[in-house]
């Protein structure tokens, strides 16, 4: 019972970058409601969430584990 579930489970390092983007983008929505951001500050937080967003696209395309 262990490897190929048909597919449906994702690997748990994919999981983990997902939660990682989800908790980027939601930080920066949190953060935006409190108080105005400056741009600096906006660009950070773009940035981080375009980086763990690019994370978990060189994982799909290097472990293939979505298909
Ligand atoms: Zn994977």
């Amino acid at each position: 019972m262990r490897g190929f579930s048909s597919g449906v489970l994702s690997c748990l390092e994919r999981e983990r970058l997902e939660e990682e983007l989800s908790e980027a983008r939601n930080r920066g929505r949190n953060i935006m409601r409190l108080r105005h951001l400056t741009h600096p500050e906006r660009m950070v937080l773009e940035e981080r969430e375009q980086a763990a967003q690019t994370r978990l696209r060189d994982h799909d395309a290097e472990h293939g584990c979505q298909r």
